[in-house]
This record gives structure tokens, sequence and C-alpha cells, in this order.
């Protein structure tokens, strides 16, 4: 006989005022009528980390219509927005008043300003199913039985009518989310088309309200963003119809402009376009092409084996820049690093913002190269490889030749000879002065010289080793954990990941960690290259979805791109490689 509800609210008045551990005998399943409630994990003590949940409810009963999962995009913005609606319940019925410890806690992580296939919400065509914590509650160490039924038998229940039925959520509201997400991989996907790298529509919000809070800047001092003439793109697209907005055509884009004329806010938001936002956000359709990564100088940072040639050879230690290695990188070996880690796994467009780059790597002038000639520089800066970059062949067979770099650069008129578009940026707005730049190049010539060679290297390819990655603290279990999105926590190692700017959930940085224990267990076979490990760790998601990072079947993680699971291998400091 399958436990019913009332089962679990008879075997919990049993064990009230027991030994915490008593609370062990609730794991399994519980048929609540609606819904199967799953009791996966149950802790230890009051204090331990919070027991792991399930709710499962049939698709009949949640009422969803076959369209809100219609394809993808919907299906992934549907278990976002559920996602959004059941934690935010969570949050509202939470009551840790009710005794020690974790006592009372009923969360589930609270969703940013992007949508993303998260965990903690699986849709399928049979069933709809959430994913939560609880904090079994607690008088000291005892078992407080009747709080554990009102929570379970009837806080749970109230959660699942009010957030997973489709009859009573907000409808309005879910149908814009899938919308926004499907207008924006429609937009996103329509960019090699248009020849363009990222596109940006009219009327976007751009600036974030600080630092630590990404929710669009309010005031009535905020410039919508506006294209100008010679760079505006028209799309249509599936709900949002007829869009326009700024392109930014492939190949070398400047931003420039003077200080606090809102470049790197531009940059930002670029950054963030290979993500979709919610509505409301102020960037639902500012886009960039999927493999855009943002390149900066990160001095400290560990490098292995990276083939450093393009932009550093010949260094004064005589070590060998075709692998390089370093546990302790400057700000031009580490931004070089960077550069060369993100194409290895297939970057192809690449955002640079002087505000954090390293100097050296981005400009030698004239009088520089007249004082300190090329056999005492190391150094290739980027602007003579720039170009060379949109040339280099295809990675895979669906990218298109070419890597683009947007670049903002207030400090150097250098670039103007290299550049294909210039965007300068005045009270927040953008004015295109390509032709601008181009006189003035050819009026004041620079006078340098262009250094290094005259087409790109090929590269050495990096084997990983699988023993030099280890999950385990000491001999016990394997301990892997995020600390917010500045670290990955990999057995003993802490993989700085604060500079690695397009991670946007903590569920990413999780995730990151367990997927570089599937990529050690399942693909570093001393065969397969940095590239391929990477590429079959994301198949093997693709394939079956977040659950393969995890037998567990917890919501702690999202969905996260090649390009972070590359920084975050890289940025381990006992990877080796051959
Ligand atoms: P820059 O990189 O050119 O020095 P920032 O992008 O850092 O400038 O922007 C400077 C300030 O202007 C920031 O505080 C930012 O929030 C604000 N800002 C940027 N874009 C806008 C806008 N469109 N409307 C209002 N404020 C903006
Ligand atoms: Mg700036």
């Amino acid at each position: 006989m399958p436990q019913t509800e009332t089962d679990l609210e008879h075997l919990l008045h049993r064990i009230d005022g027991k030994g915490y551990p008593a609370y062990k005998d609730i794991r399994g399943n519980y048929n609540f009528g609606d819904f199967t409630l799953l009791v996966d994990h149950v802790q230890g003590d009051p204090f331990a980390a919070p027991s792991r949940l399930r709710v499962r409810l049939p698709m009949s009963v949640t009422g969803f219509p076959p369209d809100t999962r219609a394809s993808r995009s919907r299906s992934i913005a549907l278990r976002d927005f559920l996602a959004r609606v059941f934690s935010g319940e969570c949050s509202a019925v939470s009551d840790r008043s009710r005794g020690s410890g974790k006592s009372g806690l009923l969360a589930m992580d609270i969703p940013g300003q992007e949508i993303l296939e998260r965990s903690s919400v699986m849709v399928t065509d049979e069933f709809v199913e959430a994913r939560f914590v609880v904090g079994l509650p607690a008088h000291g160490r005892r078992v407080l039985g009747r709080q554990a039924a009102a929570m379970l038998c009837h806080d749970v229940p109230h959660l699942v009518n009010k957030t997973l039925k489709y009859t009573h959520i907000d409808q309005k509201r879910l149908d814009a989310h899938l919308k926004a997400a499907e207008d924006a991989d429609a937009l996103r996907a329509r960019l090699p088309e248009l020849n363009l790298v990222g596109f940006m529509a009219n009327g976007s919000t751009l600036p974030r309200r600080s630092g630590v809070d990404d929710r669009p800047l309010r005031s009535e001092n905020v410039v919508p963003f506006r294209s100008p003439d010679s760079l505006r793109v028209e799309v249509t697209l599936p709900h949002a119809g007829r869009v326009a907005g700024m392109g930014i055509p492939a190949g070398v884009t400047l931003i420039v402009g003077g200080g606090y004329h809102g470049k790197s806010t531009l940059l930002s938001a670029l950054e963030r376009g290979v993500y979709n936002h919610i509505p409301g956000d102020g960037r639902e359709l500012v886009v960039t092409n999927p493999t855009a990564v943002k390149i900066r100088a990160e001095d400290g940072r560990r490098v292995e084996g990276v083939d450093i040639r393009p932009f550093i050879d010949n260094l004064p230690d005589h070590s060998n820049a075709a692998a390089f290695r370093t546990d302790n990188a400057s700000g031009s070996t580490s931004q070089t690093a960077n550069i060369i880690e993100a194409l290895e796994v297939g970057a192809r467009v690449l955002l640079l913002d002087e505000d954090t780059c390293a100097t050296n790597l981005m400009i030698r002038d004239a009088r520089m190269q007249a004082l300190v000639e090329k056999p005492g520089e190391p150094i290739t800066p980027f602007i003579d490889r720039v170009r060379q970059l949109t040339t280099l062949p295809p990675v895979q067979t669906e990218t298109k030749e070419g890597v683009s770099s947007i670049l903002v650069l207030g400090g150097s008129g250098d670039y103007f000879d290299v550049a294909d578009t210039v965007v300068r940026m005045d009270t927040y707005l953008p004015y295109d002065v390509t032709k601008e730049a181009k006189a003035i190049a050819a009026q004041h010539p620079t006078g340098r010289q262009i250094e290094g060679a005259r087409t790109w290297p090929s590269l050495t390819r990096r084997i990983p080793l699988a023993e030099s990655l280890n999950p385990r603290k000491g001999k016990r279990e394997v301990s892997i954990k995020a600390r917010a999105l500045r670290a990955v926590l990999f057995g003993s190692e802490e993989i700085d990941m604060s500079a690695v700017a397009q991670l946007v959930d903590e569920g990413q940085v999780r995730a990151i960690g367990q997927a570089l224990n599937l990529a050690r267990e399942k693909f570093m076979d001393n065969h397969r290259d940095v590239a391929a490990v990477v590429e079959a760790v994301m198949q093997e998601i693709a394939r079956q979805g977040l659950d393969a990072l995890d037998r567990r079947q917890t919501g702690d993680y999202v969905a996260f791109r090649a390009y972070e699971l590359a920084a975050a291998l890289n940025r381990l400091r006992t990877f080796s490689v051959r």
C-alpha cells in the first residue's frame, strides 16, 4: 500500500518529542491526492543542511496547456517562471520562529534577472516537479512533530495549489515570460544571418541600480537606448513584432567616449546578452552572440600549459610560451590566457573593457616602440592581432569564420586603424563616428610599426589529466560547493571565479563544480583535449538535463555555458595538462 498524507501526519505526531534522528522514518513517498510528496533526504540534526523534498503533480492536475511548453524556449521559461512563484511563496510561508537551527525553513533558490534552465522545477509531458528544502522543526534536538505536520501537510499543499496550477497563477504574467524568452531566442538566432554579433533594441534600459543590485535603474534620469540611424536594424519577432535597434556588426567594434558616458554600462549589457531576461528588466531585447566572452586581466591567477605565443613570446626567463605555466600570472599574461582559453572552447566574440584590461597588452604606441625595441618586448599587443582574429577559421561546423571583438576604449585612438565600427557614447547615447575616426586616422598616422607575425599561429592542444582533479576532502566524500558567484569549492581547492564576469546565479557555480567532477569521471581519458572534454559535458547535459550532474535530483543547479565551465577548470590550481 502506498503511503498517504494521513500516514505522514500520523507518523509525525507519533515521533513528536523524540530525538531528532526519529525524523529519518519519514523518508519515502506520500500520496497527497493531487500530488506526490517525495522526501528524499532527511537532515541529521536541526543545524545540518536542510532536508530535501520534491512535489510531483501529473500534468493533467497542473492544467498547463501544451503551448506553455511547445518549444525549448518556452519550456525553460515555464520552469523558470514556476521557480519564481514557488520560491516567492516559500519565502512567504517559511517561518523560522518554529524552533532551533533551521526549523521552519521552507525554501527554493530565488532567481534573478535572467530566465535560465533550473533544476528546481522540472517539466515533462507527464508531470511538473518542484524541488525544495525544509528545515524539519525541533525544540533543542527533539522532534516538533505537530509543527512538522503543519508544514508538510498544510503549508506544502497550500504552496502546490497556489503556485503549480495553471488556474491559480497569474496567466498573463506567465504568457509575457514565455514570450520574452521566445522573442530573445528568436532574435539571437537571427544575428548570424544579419552578420551581427549583438543587437540592442531602442527603448531598452541598460543601467542597473547598483553593482550589487541587477534590477533596472529607476529614475527620471535614465536615458532609454536609441540606435544611431546608420547602425539601425529592424527585425520582426514572433511576439514583439517589428523591433528596431542598434546592430553591432561582426568585426572589430570600438566603444569610445568620455568618462562616465555609459561605455561600460553598454558593454555589461552585451555581456549579459548571452542570457534571456525577465519582462521588465529593460534588457529583454538586448542580445549577444551566445559565444561572447568577457575578457579581462586577472593577475595572480594560475595558468596551465596555455599557448600564449600569439601575444607573448621570448620571455626573459626563457619559459615556454607554447605551454605557458605560472602560479601567479601578471596582468598581461593572465589576460592573454583568458583570451586563448576562451578561443580554445569556441568563443567567437571577445568583449573587452579598458577599465579591466592590461594596458601593455592592448597598446604599444610609436614612442614606446622607439624606446623599447621589439626584441626587448615579449608582448605583441592586441591591436596587432585583432584583425587576424577576424579571419580565424571556424572551430565547429556551426560557428562562422572569424572572431569579433567589441572594445571599450576611451584612451587610445591607435585602434581607429583596425576598427570596422566606432561608436561614441555621449550622455548615454550611441553615435556612429566610424567615418570621423577613419578620417582622423588618415590625418594623424600613428607612426607605429605592426608587431608580431603576420598570421595567427596554430596553437598547442592541451590534454587534461583526470588525476589532477580531486573533488574529495582528505579521504572523505566528494565535497563540491559554491561560494556565491565568487568561487567553486572543489574538494579542498577553492577556485576563484571572481573575475569570470558572465556568471549570474549561484546555481551555475554549483553546477560547474559538479560538471568538473563529471568531466573528470567520464570524459578526461588522456585523449580528449580541453575543448572536447568541455563539449562532451555540455552534450551530456543537453541530452539528460541538469540531473546529469547529480543523481540525487536536487534543485540546486542552473544552466551554464561551456566558457564558464572551462574558466573553472583553467583556474583550478591543481589542474594539469599533457
Ligand atoms: P563609462 O564606462 O563611460 O565611464 P559607465 O558605463 O560606468 O561610464 O556609466 C557611468 C554612470 O552612468 C553609471 O553610474 C551608470 O549607471 C550611469 N548610466 C549609464 N547608462 C545610463 C543611462 N542610459 N541612463 C542613465 N544613467 C546611465
Ligand atoms: Mg567604464
